[in-house]
Parts: structure tokens; C-alpha cells; sequence
């Protein structure tokens, strides 16, 4: 054969029509053909990673998700629902081709409201680790509007890839939490008295990532400079969570209950309104009367409310869940061939500590660390074998420490 007559054996093109013809051991290809197979690898190998993504991605139905959040969190039942719901929805959106229809399934990205320690983190962290997916837990506090003091929004992202060990594909499918969403609430209704540099203007920012779109993200944090190189991140399929603890909104709840309760339609009367835990009948526009833009509380559609931990709650919280601090401290002896019990009137002690010092779930691990902490100094070098704390030895503890100052600052 000829060099002109020399062809591509994939597509028959002759030499002279080819920029480009690669001889092999008994073959051709031409530069057409090298890109087109080229094309063919990407796609393939970028379905492939995907479908990995996919596969590592465990998406259980909506009962099976409130089961896994029930063997981390106790009570919270109305929270736990529509989490599962929310998250269900939002992940079966990601995980189906795009169909042919315009039926485009939106975000369900979700706020919760309730006061500190009850367990919002808690339950971010919770639905993270049973869809095995990054999570990035963020403070709202320390974001500002661009070129001010602070972080910029966009430092969320830089969290959330490198909770996914930069994993851009991974990250485009975490969750990020935002904790302290209240705290950029609008300070006053009139924008014009002073620069509103850490509320109004950090909800416009927060709106774009919130509703999906791409973002640049400097890969390190900090400040965006112009040489930095950034990464571009799709918020499209992150699934966002505020939590916040909206201190005083149940007056504004209450207020309104009282209006309708007086109206001619009153819907609910105000003797069945459980005033203990007015955060249940919480909506929208109470929000909104608390200073969240309208434009953010439509990006966080699913709104619920975590309920106050009374006694028994915060009982159940020491013991209870799959790893419930006892059930930590238990294992943290038994490595050094130590029994450890506690009595039961040793742990109401402790929660009517929690409740009295009003550190609700958070206190708990402080009050157990005071407890324990003489006994896991001393006990690792005796051979003693057996530990039982009761109500005695905790209240001794207790009093010799210096958490019971907390008593005169609370
Ligand atoms: P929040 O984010 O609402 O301020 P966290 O989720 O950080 O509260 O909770 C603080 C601690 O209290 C967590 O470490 C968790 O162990 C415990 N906790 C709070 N609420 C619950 C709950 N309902 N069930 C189990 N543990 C809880």
C-alpha cells in the first residue's frame, strides 16, 4: 500500500483527507476518530464516577431514616419527620436522570428553630453520617457582607470542600449547616440608620448560594484576591440547613395566637395552646417579623421547630442513645479494665444540675467531665476494678468544682 492510500481504520478516511494518521500494528486511526473515542473515554469514566458517587451515596426511605435518626437523638419526633421527609426528597431529586418533562423538583432546604443544645447540630450531623456525605457545619455570626471585617459567604464552600477532602463531585452533594442563622437577622426595620454590614447584607449574599448556583470558592479560604485561583462549585444539589435559636420569637408567636384566638375565625383557642412550647405553632411570617428577608425564608421552605428538653428527656439523653455520654464513659474505663456504673439517683442529679444551671443538653458532658475527672486521673495507675458513682460522690465532686459557680452567674 501506497502512503496515499493509507486509511483510517475506524472511519475509512483516506490519508489526504485526515490531518492526522497514526499508524499501529495492524491499524490506523485518524485525528477525527482520536477525538471522537476521546470523548467516548470522558463521558464514560465521568458516568462511571458518578454512578460510584451514587452507589456510596445510602439513600433509605423516609421510615428508615427516622429509625437512624432515633438511635442518635431522642424526642424531637416532629423534627425527625420532616428532616426524613426533606432529605428523602431532596436526595431522590439528585439521584434521578433529568427527565423530559419541565417538572423541575426543587430544593428542600430546611431551618430549624429551636433553642441552643436541644440537638440541631445533632441532627445535621446525624442525617450526614447515615447518607455518608460531607458535612459542613458553619456560624453564621462570622460572616459578613464582602469587604468588611469577617468571612465572606463563600467561605462556606471552602468548609464544605474540605470536609470532602476536595472532592468536588463529593462536596456538590454535602450538606452544610448554618447554626446562628437568627444572628443576621435585620436589626431594625428602618435599613437606612446604620450599615447593616453582619444582617440584611449577609442574607443577600447567602440567597445565591442557597438557591443554587456557581459559586467561585477560594480553595483555601480567606479573603477572595484576585490571584488566588478559585474552584467553581454548583450549590445546585447541597442541601442546606439553618438552625437558629430566634431568642424572644415566641412573643411574637404568642401575640399572633392571641389575634386569632380573638378573631371571628379563631382557630385555635388560647387554653389548648401549650405555652410551654409555643416554637410548635411557629410559620413563616414569624420569621419574617423577626428580621429573616422573605427571600431567604422562601429558600429555606421546610421550616420546623425542636422541642425544649425537659428532665426526662435530658435523662434519656445520658443513657439512651448509640452513643450517649455514659455509654463513652463506660467504654473509657473498660480500656483500662475498669467497671463503671453510675446509680439512678446519681443521673437525676446530674439532669436536675443541667436544669438548674440551665445548661440543658450541652451541660450534661461538663457536668459528667467535673464528676469523673479525679476518677479518670487516679484510676488508670490502682487496681481498682470496679467504679460505681452514686448520688453521694457526684454531689461531692460537684461541689468542690468550679462549676457550681456557675450557679451565682446564671
Ligand atoms: P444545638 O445545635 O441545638 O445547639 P447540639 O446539637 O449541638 O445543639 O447539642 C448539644 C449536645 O447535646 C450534643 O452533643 C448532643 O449530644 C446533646 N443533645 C442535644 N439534644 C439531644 C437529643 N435530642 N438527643 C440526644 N442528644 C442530644
Amino acid at each position: 500500500m501506497t502512503k496515499e492510500n493509507l486509511e483510517c481504520s475506524f472511519c475509512g478516511r483516506k490519508k489526504p483527507e485526515t490531518n492526522l494518521l497514526i499508524a499501529g500494528l495492524d491499524a490506523h486511526i485518524c485525528d477525527r476518530c482520536i477525538e471522537q473515542a476521546h470523548g467516548i473515554v470522558l463521558e464514560e469514566t465521568s458516568q462511571s464516577k458518578s454512578d460510584e458517587l451514587s452507589s456510596e451515596l445510602v439513600l433509605k426511605k423516609p421510615m428508615e431514616i427516622k429509625s437512624f435518626l432515633d438511635e442518635y437523638i431522642i424526642g424531637q419526633d416532629v423534627t425527625k419527620k420532616v428532616m426524613s421527609v426533606a432529605v428523602y426528597n431532596h436526595y431522590k431529586r439528585l439521584l434521578q436522570p433529568t427527565t423530559k418533562d419541565d417538572i423541575e423538583i426543587q430544593k428542600s432546604n430546611i431551618i430549624m428553630v429551636g433553642q441552643t443544645g436541644t440537638g440541631k447540630t445533632l441532627m445535621a450531623k446525624t442525617i450526614a453520617k447515615m447518607l455518608n456525605v460531607p458535612l459542613a457545619i458553619v456560624d453564621a455570626t462570622v460572616l459578613t457582607e464582602a469587604g468588611y471585617v469577617g468571612e465572606d459567604v463563600e467561605s462556606i464552600l471552602t468548609r464544605l470542600l474540605q470536609a470532602a477532602d476536595y472532592n468536588l463531585e463529593k462536596a456538590e452533594r454535602g450538606i452544610v449547616f448554618i447554626d446562628e442563622i437568627d444572628k443576621i437577622a435585620r436589626k431594625s426595620d428602618n435599613p437606612s440608620i446604620t450599615r447593616d454590614v453582619s444582617g440584611e447584607g449577609v442574607q443577600q449574599a447567602l440567597l445565591k448560594l442557597l438557591e443554587g448556583t456557581t459559586v467561585n470558592v477560594p480553595p483555601k479560604g480567606g479573603r477572595k484576591h484576585p490571584d488566588q485561583k478559585f474552584i467553581e462549585v454548583n450549590t445546585e444539589n447541597i442541601l442546606f440547613v439553618a438552625g437558629g435559636a430566634f431568642d424572644g420569637i415566641e412573643r411574637n408567636i404568642s401575640k399572633r395566637l392571641n389575634m386569632q384566638a380573638v378573631g371571628y375565625n379563631s382557630g385555635k383557642d388560647q387554653d389548648q395552646v401549650d405555652q410551654d412550647n409555643l416554637l410548635q405553632y411557629i410559620i413563616p411570617k414569624d420569621l419574617k417579623d423577626f428580621g429573616l428577608i422573605p427571600e431567604i425564608i422562601g429558600r429555606l421552605p421546610v421550616l420546623t421547630h425542636m422541642d425544649p428538653l425537659d428532665a426526662k428527656t435530658l435523662r434519656s439523653i445520658l443513657t439512651e442513645p448509640k452513643n450517649a455520654i455514659i455509654k463513652q464513659y463506660i467504654k473509657l474505663f473498660e480500656m483500662d479494665d475498669v467497671k463503671f456504673d453510675i446509680t439512678d439517683d446519681a443521673l437525676d442529679f446530674i439532669v436536675e444540675k443541667a436544669i438548674e444551671y440551665s445548661l440543658g443538653a450541652r451541660g450534661l458532658r461538663s457536668l459528667c467531665e467535673t464528676i469523673l475527672t479525679d476518677a479518670m486521673f487516679e484510676l488508670p495507675s490502682q487496681d481498682d476494678k470496679e467504679f460505681v458513682v452514686d448520688k453521694d460522690y457526684a454531689e461531692e465532686k460537684l461541689t468542690r468544682s468550679k462549676i457550681n459557680k456557675l450557679k451565682a452567674v446564671s
